[in-house]
């Protein structure tokens, strides 16, 4: 484990809102299943640095804190408990429970880490082996609070008899005699700052690329050299094959007769990819978002063709078209055609090029494509 490829783009970007939130390492691996080297490597920054000691498991602090604090953590618990009834996973309802509290209670001690454990023993899952708290009405104020099972006091509501005008003194006196909450955004410094990378953030986008390009189709070489994967870089062409892009595809296409043995519907499909690649290469994206992005535009144009080309087989065109991917030299060039002004596309070993596909096809639209013939 280790490669963020490992991981889903659920746990990685649970342990963002987490980390944001002040969470410790150890409450992130039981909320997301990440390892702990995994964590302590990637997902703390320069930003959000890991908070120094044990997370507190225990609940004893529950009973032993403030009224108010204790209002504060029923009134998550009630939170989670409804977000949870709607349908939420757990995790998730505990990230918007809790962000509704620090947005509610801005000044409120009650952390990530100890509003986890809480829930953790209300549900009996995540640090918790089995559920100790469960909810009582409280039968003055209705209010719903916590109380170990079993041992329901019916006076003992936290949310009736915490002084909710008490605010400013009280709460001065409490913030100096527990540790601080964790910044949730530290103030930005007016100075330039030129902080590293955030690991979570380049391996989440990793993740979302690697998603993205096995939803286009991309077999499984492809997509590593296109994600640029480290095992990309053991790819070798095999024996006879003139370069390392054609080791990416079983069978790569015949350069020396490829207009004759290229279908005239995909030869126009390729000639669409080409310009689309092209144009969006100009507009300074990166290789890899171009070929996706000149993919997308291509099927989107030619839905309606029977046999859409593939995802790999652009991969080689983007590739012989601009010597790139492990393309020593270029292989297939665009030109205009001279009637109907079309860009498409000709391998420059081919000793009979047939023409423009797009002129070919309107002499042929009545067998390629009777529907459109009115
Ligand atoms: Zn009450
Ligand atoms: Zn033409």
């Amino acid at each position: 484990m280790g490669s963020p490829s490992a991981y889903s783009l659920r746990a990685l970007e649970t342990a963002r809102e987490c980390v944001i939130l002040g969470a410790r390492p150890r409450t992130i691996a039981h909320l997301t299943g990440l390892t702990p080297g995994y964590i302590l490597r990637a997902v703390y920054c320069e930003r959000y640095p890991a908070p120094i000691g044990r997370p507190q498991y225990s609940e004893d602090f529950f009973f032993k804190t403030t009224r108010r604090l204790q209002a504060e953590a029923c009134f998550l618990a009630t939170h989670y408990r409804r977000l949870t009834s709607e349908g939420f996973m757990q995790a998730d309802a505990l990230i918007a429970a809790f962000r509704h509290h620090r947005a509610t209670q801005p000044d409120s001690t009650f952390g990530f880490d100890q509003a986890f454990f809480l829930i953790s023993r209300l549900d009996g899952i995540w640090a918790a082996t089995k559920s100790g708290l469960s909810f009582v009405e409280c039968l003055n104020c209705r209010s719903p609070y916590l109380a170990p099972h079993g041992m329901a006091q019916r006076d003992s509501c936290p949310v009736c008899r915490t002084d909710w005008r008490l605010k400013s003194r009280a709460r001065a006196r409490v913030r100096a005699s527990s540790p601080p909450a964790p910044p949730v955004d530290p103030p930005k410094s007016n100075r330039p700052r030129q902080d590293a990378p955030w690991q979570l953030d380049l391996d989440i986008a990793h993740v979302r690329l690697v998603g993205r390009l096995q939803q286009l189709g991309a077999g499984d070489k492809v997509l590593a050299v296109l994600a640029e994967e480290p095992r990309a870089k053991l790819f070798r062409a095999p024996r006879g094959r003139p370069t390392v892009t054609s080791a990416y595809l079983s069978r790569p296409m015949p350069l020396a007769t490829w207009s004759a043995k290229t279908e005239v519907t995909h030869r126009v499909q390729y000639a669409v990819f080409a310009s689309h690649f092209r144009r969006v290469v100009r507009l300074d994206l990166s290789l890899t978002e171009a070929m996706c992005a000149a993919f997308e535009t291509t099927r989107r144009a030619c839905r309606d063709y029977p046999k859409p080309v593939s995802f790999d087989r652009c991969f080689e065109v983007a590739a012989l078209l601009d010597g790139i991917w492990g393309v020593t030299e270029k292989r297939l060039e665009l030109l205009q055609c001279a009637s109907c002004s079309s860009h498409y596309l000709v391998s420059k070993a081919d000793s009979h090029p047939s023409g423009c596909p797009f002129c070919m096809l309107i002499r042929r639209h009545r067998i390629l494509l009777p529907a459109l013939a009115a």
